[in-house]
């Protein structure tokens, strides 16, 4: 069996595209192929044609001076220096028809009490309902920590592991807190993608990987097969765990019914002159039929302003979701000047996650296939670039 390319990659979402930048990094011939017709996954500046290419963010939105391996690519690529400041505005809250501020459904005397928990409460193991509601206490967690994380997540949050929330990463402190790019983080998969050393090919979904003597063959859904040397799968578990080859059936068993959180994103334009609401980062939802609302209003448009409504799956109808999304913004839906919809998904994790990803592990050790996603050390563009970066080093050797 022959071998087309030293590295495969399948999935061109950030985890794909970082595995590919460290390969082909190191002088390896890297082909990395995606499903959709477009590279980036949850990353995805959503652009409108006809408002001059205007912007929304329709997924991740933000980046930290603590995205240390966001960062080393940044700097491969030249892009630091473009990095643009995000202007400082606030979330709300969106409840009982009305915008309020995050303020109101505080206990702060409850939190005041509870926070030196935070200090000898352990966070492994523990869901975040729990650890959440034993560090700021229960009412806060009822009233206001649950919806904020629910608006993180895009999705219940109560039996997600608290570890995979949020993590404490080094900063680096010379690179503006939190960031994005001048034509929004669309520009990071994009500049990956571009780079000579990697081929991209969008519109290839992957059918089924057979293990070779050489490595491994990818078979494509129009018929055609490509032969690699080491393989990574950046994929969400679901579509890891089937396309897994024969002989990694313990790795398959390991991943096997991790669920996904499936998200329907509603993109919508207004002209600014028209939107009579203060800036703002977005909408917090308490108990409605989206998770949360993400503006653009970070980096202002003197024209337009545009808002990504994420909303939970099939709980209204499109029209239904229009209305609900220009009533939080006191306006009409005949005021909507341009609409597009995305759907997102992100991984649904449970108890016992961490017990899953070491028996992945261990099944994948000494082997050349890699397994990385936004499902190992947490959902943000850096825990997948954190695994993305081990499993690089366990192919390939750490530098
Ligand atoms: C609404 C929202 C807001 C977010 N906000 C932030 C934020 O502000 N900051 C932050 O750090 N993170 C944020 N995140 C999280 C972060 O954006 C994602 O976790 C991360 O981008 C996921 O990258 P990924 O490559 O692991 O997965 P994905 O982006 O899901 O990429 C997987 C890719 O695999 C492809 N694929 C699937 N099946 C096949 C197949 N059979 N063959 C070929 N290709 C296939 C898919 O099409 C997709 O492109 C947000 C996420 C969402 C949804």
């Amino acid at each position: 069996m022959t071998i087309d390319f030293e590295h495969l990659v399948i999935g061109a979402g950030i985890s794909g595209l970082g595995a590919a930048h460290f390969s082909a990094r190191r002088g390896h011939s890297t082909l990395v192929l995606e499903a959709r017709d477009r590279v980036g996954g949850c990353i995805n500046s959503q652009a409108f044609e006809d408002q001059d290419g205007f912007w929304v963010e329709s997924g991740g939105h933000t980046c930290f001076n603590s995205y240390g391996n966001l960062l080393t690519i940044l700097d491969d690529l030249g892009l630091t220096a473009l990095i643009q400041p995000k202007l400082k505005v606030g979330y709300a809250l969106w409840q009982d028809g009305k915008r309020r501020p995050i303020r109101s459904a505080l206990h702060l005397g409850e939190a005041i009490r509870s926070l030196p928990r935070m200090f000898r409460e352990p966070k492994a193991g523990r869901s975040v309902a729990d650890y959440y509601s034993a560090i700021l206490g229960r009412r806060n967690y009822d009233d206001l920590l649950r919806h904020a994380f629910q608006a993180v997540i895009c999705q219940p949050a109560d039996d997600y592991p608290a570890e995979a929330l949020f993590r404490r990463k080094p900063r680096r402190k010379e690179v503006i807190k939190a960031f994005t790019f001048p034509s929004g983080l669309s520009t990071i998969p994009q500049a990956i993608a571009d780079q000579p050393r990697i081929e991209v090919r969008t519109g290839q979904e992957v059918e089924r990987i057979a293990r070779t003597d050489a490595g491994f063959r990818v078979h494509l859904a129009d018929g055609e097969s490509i032969g690699a040397a080491r393989l990574t799968l950046a994929v969400p578990p679901p579509v890891a765990a089937a396309l897994m080859p024969e002989g990694f059936e313990q790795a398959r068993a390991a991943i096997d019914g991790i669920g996904m959180a499936e998200i329907e994103t509603l993109v919508l334009v207004f002209r600014a002159a028209e939107v009579d609401i203060k800036p703002m980062a977005g909408l917090i939802a308490i108990e409605d039929a989206f998770y949360s609302s993400v503006s653009r209003d970070f980096l202002p448009d003197p024209e337009l302003r545009g808002f990504a409504f994420h909303f939970r799956p099939g709980a209204l109808d499109a029209e239904a979701q229009i209305a609900r999304a220009c009533a939080t913004l006191d306006l009409r839906p005949d005021q909507v000047l341009d609409q597009a919809r995305v759907h997102n998904r992100l991984p649904a994790l449970r108890a016992g996650h961490a017990e899953r990803v070491a028996a992945l592990d261990a099944a994948l050790a000494g082997t050349p296939l890699a397994v990385t996603g936004n499902w190992f050390l947490g959902v943000s563009i850096e825990d997948a670039l954190t695994r993305s970066r081990s499993e690089h080093d366990r192919l390939f050797g750490a530098r």
